[in-house]
Formats: structure tokens, sequence, C-alpha cells
């Protein structure tokens, strides 16, 4: 059994910067995802994209953002089970929680956090004959673009006509040797400037347009080697490594939606005016999983959410104690690995 403070369930940005704050507090966290890596929805959907709208930064990388709050929480040694869906949480007689994944790996804490984003993502698939042998193993069939390496000087065919088919079809331009957009009207519903630059491209002969179009069916027998397309009632056959239908995702709750919990319009209910804890005294709910008037689905929002909820922790954890708030300049951090951050002591210089 993993013993711990706060238990977090989604290792997102929310889930990730908690354990910094939970840290500078002195209590330990462990977090589990159901995707293998953390990151959440920056990781899993938008890794290359810029973020514009995190304090401090004009610009941020989502994946970078999110290697930055993974180095920052290091120093409080996270303990985490990836890979794992959380689908069981126990309230003791004693106020602690046991938290049981889909694979039977128990967590005991004092406190859950749930970080769990829009819950497990699920992506909208095409309805096509042999769609399941050609998703499976490398078969060709991708529906995310988790490394884009994988399709250095390889055939693409894409489609979708939103914002993600446009953003990849673009990227990948420059690392595929053919990028085929295929979509079933002659307007996109994604960002002007997208849409432009995926124009430019197809002038320039570096993405091959189909539209409206549609891809029917497959041929290949260990994989893909090329998609039978509709266009304009005809057919056509384009010869592909792999076929990557942008259709958007659609978010499900899962377990989250079984525990008890209050849930409004696929959310948890929180008590926002105070510390972001559900109905159920000792579980929290923040980032994106959370609902509360005015409610924002925004980073920075969930840093904030965060960091109130480890301090009703605190509090839960130490009744009676009182918690001075402490400046990170003027403390500094004392990580569990033994290391100690400050900031230089002034010098005074005397004046003779
Ligand atoms: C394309 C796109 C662009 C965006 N751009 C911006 C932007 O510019 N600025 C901004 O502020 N926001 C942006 N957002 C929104 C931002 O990504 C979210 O607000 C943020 O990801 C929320 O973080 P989170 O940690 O609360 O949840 P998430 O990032 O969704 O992470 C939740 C995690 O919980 C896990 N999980 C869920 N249920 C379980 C379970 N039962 N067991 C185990 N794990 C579970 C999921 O696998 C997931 O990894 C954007 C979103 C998208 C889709």
């Amino acid at each position: 059994m993993i013993e711990t403070d706060i238990v977090i369930i989604g290792a997102g940005p929310t889930g990730l910067f908690a354990v910094f704050e939970a840290g500078l507090l002195k209590l330990k966290c462990h977090i589990i995802d159901g995707l293998p890596q953390p990151g959440g929805q920056l990781t899993e959907l938008y890794p290359k994209k810029p973020i514009f709208d995190i304090p401090g930064y004009p610009s941020v990388g989502a994946g970078e953002l999110i290697d930055n709050l993974m180095e920052q929480i290091k120093q409080f040694q996270p303990g985490f089970t990836l890979g794992e869906i959380a689908e069981k949480i126990d309230k003791l007689d004693d106020g602690t929680f046991i938290v049981t994944t889909n694979k039977g790996t128990a967590h005991k804490a004092k406190a859950v956090a749930i970080a769990g984003g829009l819950g497990s993502f699920e992506p909208r698939k095409p309805i096509l004959k042999d769609l399941e042998f050609y998703e499976q193993e490398d078969r060709g069939v991708e529906y995310f673009v988790k490394d884009p390496e994988k399709f250095r000087g390889k055939k693409v065919v894409i489609s979708g006509g939103g914002d993600s088919a446009l953003d990849w079809s673009i990227f990948l331009s420059n690392v595929a040797s053919e990028v085929t957009l295929v979509h079933r009207r002659n307007e996109f519903r994604g960002a002007l400037d997208s849409v432009e630059k995926v124009q430019e491209l197809k002038s320039a002969g570096k993405i091959k347009m189909i539209t409206p179009g549609e891809v029917i069916g497959f041929k290949g027998s260990e994989r893909i080697e090329s998609v039978d397309i509709e266009v304009n009632g005809a057919r056509m056959n384009v010869v592909t490594d792999y076929f990557i239908p942008l259709f958007g995702l659609t978010p499900k709750l899962g377990p989250i939606a079984n525990w008890g919990l209050e849930i409004e319009k696929n959310a948890i209910k929180v008590n926002n005016a105070l510390d972001y804890q559900t109905n159920i005294e000792g579980i929290y709910a923040i980032g994106d999983v959370n609902t509360y008037p005015g409610k924002l689905k925004l980073i920075l929002c969930g840093f904030h959410e965060a960091t109130l909820m480890c301090q009703s922790v605190y509090n839960r954890i130490n009744p009676g104690k009182k918690y001075v708030l402490k400046y990170t300049t003027v403390s500094g951090i004392d990580g569990f690995d033994g290391s100690r951050k400050e900031a230089e002591k002034a010098v005074v210089k005397s004046i003779d």
C-alpha cells in the first residue's frame, strides 16, 4: 500500500503544481494518472503549441511548461502511479482515504485532490470497416501526434476540418515526405491564419488538399498501404503510411462520476468561497474538473485552486496549528530530498 498525505488524481498542470504548494507546507503527494506520462491535456493534446497566458511567460510551449513543472516539483519527491486509472475511493472511519486503480494499486492518504481535468479523452472515430485492425500496434491509424518524429519521411493522410487537422498538417509538412489533408467541406473551422498557412503550403506544393472528400476505406494486409477517398461521388486511392483522423475528442468523466460527488454539467461542484472541497469532506476538486459560479477552465485558475486546496489540507491534517504564510523569497525552500534553496543574503558594505 502506497501511503502519502495527499493523493492527487490527475497529472495535468493543476495536479503537478499542487505537489509544489503541498511541499511548501511539508505535505507529501502521490499522483495517479491514466496516461503513461504527466502533463494532462498539454502533453496529450497540444505539446508543441505555445501558451501565451501563463503569468511571467510571454510565450511558453505546452510541453516546456510541463517539463518546468516537473523540474519545480522534483525537490518534493512526489510518487507517481502512471498508466492506471483511479477507479474507487473508500473513506475510512478515521477520515483517511484509500484510492484504488483499475490495476489494483492501492493508495492511502489523509486527503484526496481530484485534478482529473475533463476526465479521460477519447478520440471521435470515423466509422470505417477494419478500423480496429489498423488502430493496433503501428498499423497506420493514429489519433494523436505524440511524437512528430514518428512521421519523418513518411506519407501521411490527415482528415478533419478544425484546428488540430490544420495545425498538424502545417507542422508535419516539414517532417513527413507527403501530407494530404482531406476534409468533407471546402470550408475549414480553424483559426484564419492556420487556414491561410495551409493554403500557402498547398500553393507551394507542400500539402495536398482533397476537398470535399472523405476517407472511406483502407488497403493493406499487414498495415495500411493506402486509403480510398470519395471525392464528389468519385473514388480515388492515395498511397500512405499513416491515416490520422482528427475529428476532435470526447471527454469522459469516467469513474469520477461514481464516487458520490455532486456533479453539475460534467464537472464536480466545489466550495469555491473556501477551499475547493467537494460535498465529501477531505476530497477536493481542482482545475478543469470542478465547477462553481464564474469558473474558468484555464491553467492559471488551476494553479490558484491548487494553492488554496493545500492550505485547507494543512489545516485538516494539523487541527489547531496556526499556519503563517511564508514567502519563498524570505524562507527559501527545503526540499524533501535534502536540498535547500534560498536567496543570497544581502551584503551590507561598510562605508569608511
Ligand atoms: C487545444 C487546447 C489549447 C489550450 N490552450 C490553453 C491556453 O492557451 N491557456 C490556458 O490557460 N489553458 C489552455 N487550455 C486549457 C488547459 O489545457 C486546461 O485548463 C488544463 O489542461 C487543465 O489542467 P488540469 O490539470 O486541471 O487537467 P488536465 O490537463 O485535463 O489533466 C487531467 C489529467 O487527469 C487524468 N485523469 C482523469 N481522470 C482520471 C482518473 N480517474 N484516474 C487517473 N487519471 C485521470 C487525465 O488522464 C489527465 O491527464 C487549452 C486546452 C486545449 C485543449
